[in-house]
Formats: structure tokens, sequence, C-alpha cells
């Protein structure tokens, strides 16, 4: 060890522990977490510690896109993507997926902000703690909720209480639960709604634990389900007394909605017309655009029920106008933000070249194990999440060894090349061909059912005892023998799928060779 390396390892060791505590800091604080990782980053610059340097650079852009600067957060995941990616890292590459899903679901794009969830989870190591995982499964469930499967996006919500309650982390369960009662409020399920609240209610008696603005209207708003005007009141009246921290910047607006729409509904008017007041000075001063326009829903809303007709008209006029200035404005931002992450993207494909090279294997040009094994557990989760099957086969030369034998270890090169690219044409562009090492082969086909599989998997053994082998081999022929398997749903690990795959080749093997063994037969 040199004298250099010597003096910083404590140094490492602390600024490590830094990273560590600002990638710990609860959600809601998130401003307060840019000035110290900018400042990590600069010291784990000047010691040469690319990954801690990395995390803090990631942490900023969980900063720039939590606080509206979309564009500048999104090109900084994915350089850190990118980063992770080559240097193999598995725990940053899960963090830049999901900022980088925040990054997608925040300029609209629903279904790479849920292929970045999936990502997220599915490169998580093992032995991250329990409230980390939480985060990533929270994601996860928000973005299959918002890519349109509410189901799913419970489960995974669940998955996450569960983790987040056990590891005593009590912001993240009540955000949890919070998010789970809006949900449940949103489908109008009265009974699970109030159980959640319940539940939050609960965590606060035993806790202490100080709602934000953002988890009382949640609650107001279950309340106001059953028409319980006065509790709806009582949960409000200390955020209007400005006693609660706002957790988000359009919390305490929404809140003062919440309260108009209540107090229109129980017929108290003037009172609904003051909270609507003070909700449309509050976006004024924050200039909350989205709020603005509903709240000039309301008013017209308001003119009406009490007879006021021609005001509520041009009221809504404004209104119509106002959120399509809105819509149209979020769209130019969604796309300046898209441009500057794609300049960001077209600098980065000259580094992809030589990721991707150490993804392939050197003699036939397939994907290798190393990429297998990364991208597998990703497809399977990908596959589980949407409820699609997935099929994997496992294809082996039959007797190759007396080939290399007969011929030379030249000859056999050769042979496994032809193989590859008879492989590469089975696969199509869906599936994916890889060599997992000598002459044994795997196919995965995401999407693809057992009887699809199993018929794929015949031509492309028929294919291959057909293929013009005479100029290479003579009167030696070349068979292959194959196993596949099928998850229906994409239920199961990738270790046990592959043993499946493997049982079955051997039964293929044992029962003469040059046959295919789905597990049906098996
Ligand atoms: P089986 O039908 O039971 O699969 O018999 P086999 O001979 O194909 O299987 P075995 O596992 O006994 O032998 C595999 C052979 O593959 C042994 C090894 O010399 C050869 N092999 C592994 N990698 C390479 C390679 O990169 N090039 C060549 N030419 N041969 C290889
Ligand atoms: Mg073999
Ligand atoms: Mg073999």
């Amino acid at each position: 060890m040199t004298t250099e390396t010597a003096n910083c390892a404590p140094a490492l060791d602390a600024l490590e522990r830094a990273v560590e505590e600002l990638e710990g800091r609860p959600m809601s604080q998130f401003r307060a977490v840019r000035a110290p990782a900018e400042e990590v980053e600069r010291q784990a610059r000047e010691l040469g510690a690319d990954e801690l340097a990395q995390r803090a650079l990631l942490l900023r852009a969980a900063v720039l896109l939590r606080d509206g600067r979309t564009g500048e957060g999104g090109q900084l995941a994915h350089q850190v993507r990118a980063w992770a990616e080559q240097n193999n890292v598995p725990y940053v590459l899960a963090r830049a997926h999901r900022e980088l899903s925040i990054f997608y679901r925040a300029v609209g794009d629903f279904s790479e902000g849920l292929t970045h969830a999936v990502q997220s989870v599915a490169m998580l190591p093992e032995d991250v703690p329990g409230n980390v995982r939480a985060r990533h499964l929270l994601s996860l469930s928000v973005a299959l909720e918002e890519g349109g499967s509410p189901m799913d996006g419970e489960r995974r919500a669940r998955e996450a209480l569960a983790l987040a309650a056990a590891a005593g982390d009590t912001e993240l369960t009540v955000l949890v639960l919070n998010n789970l009662a809006y949900s449940a409020f949103e489908l109008d399920d009265e009974p699970s709604a109030r159980m959640l609240v319940g539940q939050m209610q609960e965590i606060q008696q035993r806790t202490g634990h100080r709602f934000g603005a953002n988890e009382i209207d949640t609650m107001a708003r279950v309340e106001l389900m059953g028409d319980r005007f006065d509790a709806v009141e009582e949960l409000l009246l200390p955020v209007l007394a400005d006693q609660v921290a706002a957790n988000e910047g359009d919390a305490v607006a929404e809140c003062l909605l919440t309260l108009a729409l209540t107090r229109r509904r129980s017929g108290r008017f003037d009172a609904a017309q003051e909270a609507l007041d003070a909700a449309r000075v509050l976006c004024a001063e924050r200039e909350l655009a989205a709020v603005s326009a509903r709240v000039r829903e309301e008013q017209a809303a308001l003119y009406a029920a009490t007879g006021r007709f021609a005001e509520a008209y041009e009221e809504h006029r404004a209104f119509h106008a106002e959120s399509s200035a809105l819509h149209s404005a979020q769209r130019d931002a969604r796309a300046r933000a898209l441009q500057a992450v794609f300049e960001a993207n077209e600098a980065r494909r000259v580094s992809e070249h030589f990721r991707e090279m150490a993804h392939r294997d050197a003699l036939t040009g397939l994907y290798n194990r190393r990429y297998i094994n990364e991208r597998v557990p990703a497809l399977l989760l990908e596959a589980a999440a949407r409820r699609r099957p997935l099929s994997l086969a496992i294809v082996d030369l039959d007797h190759f060894k007396r080939i290399n034998d007969t011929f030379s270890h030249t000859t056999g090169d050769t042979v496994l090349q032809h193989i590859a690219e008879l492989l590469v044409e089975a696969a199509g562009t869906s599936g994916t061909a890889a060599r997992m090492g000598g002459e044994e082969f795997l196919l995965i086909y995401p999407g693809v059912e057992a009887d699809e599989a199993a018929e794929r998997c015949e031509r492309l053994r028929l294919r291959i005892r057909a293929h013009g082998w005479e100029p290479i081999t003579g009167a030696v022929p070349v068979t292959t023998s194959v196993g596949v398997t099928t998850t229906p749903d994409g239920r199961g690990t990738f270790s046990a799928l592959l043993s499946q795959a493997d049982r079955n080749l051997y039964a293929a093997k044992r029962t003469g060779r040059d046959r295919v063994t789905t597990d049906a037969c098996g």
C-alpha cells in the first residue's frame, strides 16, 4: 500500500458515510441535500473516488428533478447510468434507473417511466437496507399505476409498506400509506381509504409523526367521500393556520381547494369564497399554474351554486383558456427536457460501443453470460409486472467433442460460428441469443408462450441439422439438443428457470439427442 492510499482511507470512509447519510435523508428535505452533495462530489473527485462522485451526482440529479428542473436532472441521471453500466456497479445503476423513471414520468413518457422503474428494482443488490428497497418499490408502484396497472401498483406499494415499516422508517411508511389511501380515494373505495387513513393516524399517535399538507389533504378528501364536512374542517384548520410544513410546493394550495369544495358542498358559500381567495393568493405567490386553473374551475362552480350564472360562465371560459395554455406550456417544457437528454445521449454513444463489447463473446459475437446475468432478471421483472410469459431454451451441441477430435479445434470454432448465426436468426427481433460458454447457448423469448417456444426450438433444431455442414465437417452430422422452459406470468427466478431448462436438456440428451424437450415432455 502506498502512503497516499493509506492517508486517503479514513477520508474515503468519512465521505462514504456522508453519501450514505444524504441518500437516506427523507424526501421532504430534498432541497437541503443540494449543497452537501456538491461538496461531497468535489471531495470525491479530489480523492479519485469515482463511485462516490457518481452517487453524489445522482443526489444532485434527484434534487433537480424534484425541483422541476427536469431537463438538467434527466441529463445528470443519464450520465450516471452510463457510468454505472460501463463500470458494472449495480447499486448505482439501480438508483440511476429510479431517477430516470422519475424523469420520464415528468416528461409524460409513462412507458419509459415504467421500464426504468422495473430496472431500478431488478438491478438493486440483495443486501441493500429495507427502506432503500421500499423506495424503489414505491417508484415502481407509482409507475405501474400511471401506466394503467393499478392492481400491480398496489401490490408493489404493499411490499414497500411492509419493508418501510420493518425498517422503522416512519416518514416512508406514512408516504406509502398516503399513496395507497389516495389511490383508494380515486377508485372511490371508501372502506379501504378509511382503513389506510386509520393506519396513518395510528402511526401519528404512536410516533408523534407530523403530517405534511399532502397527507392532510388526502385524509380530508377521504372524509369528504362520506360528506363528513366538520371532520374536513378540523383536519385542514392547522394547514390554514400555517402550522404544517408543506412538503410539496402546491400542497397547501391543494388543501385550500379541498376546503373550498367542502364548504360549497355543505352550503357555506361565503366561507367557501374565503378559502378560494386564499388559494388564489397562494397560487399567484408561488406561480402554481396547475392549481390556479383548478381554482378557476371551483370558482365557476361556486358562482353557479349561488345563482351567479353569467359570472360562472365567464370563469369557466377563463378556466379553459388557462388550462389549455398550461398544457401547451407543459408540452414545451417536456420537449425541451427530452431534447437536452437526447443531446447528452449522443455524446454517450461512443462509450456505449465499449460497453457493448464487454457484453459480447469474442468467438461468435453473441451476447455473453455476463450480459445474460444482468439482463434476464430485468426481463423477468418486466414480464411479471405486465403478467406476460417468458420462455428460455438451452441449446447444446451433440457429441461436439467428436468434431474437435475428428477434425480440429479450429473446425470446431467454425461450427460454433455457424451455429451462432442460426441462433441469431432464430431469436428474431424480440428474442435474444447468447453463448453461455463452450458449446452451450441460450435463447430468451420474452412474451412467448410454451407451445410457441417449443415450435420455434423445433424449427431451429431442424434448421441446424439441415444446414450445409458438408464443406466443414464432411459426412459428420451436426445436431443439437434443446431444453426449453416457460414461465407463463414472469414468476420465478432466473436460476430456477435455468435449472428447469437444464433438466429438460438432460432429458433430451438421455433419450437420444437431436431433439427438443419441453416442460410438458419432462
Ligand atoms: P453431449 O452430446 O453430451 O453434449 O456431448 P459433447 O461432446 O457435446 O459434450 P462435452 O461437454 O463432453 O464436450 C464439450 C466439448 O466442447 C469439449 C470442449 O473441447 C469443446 N469446446 C468447448 N469450448 C470450445 C470452443 O470454444 N471451441 C471448440 N472448438 N471447442 C470447444
Ligand atoms: Mg454438447
Ligand atoms: Mg455442453
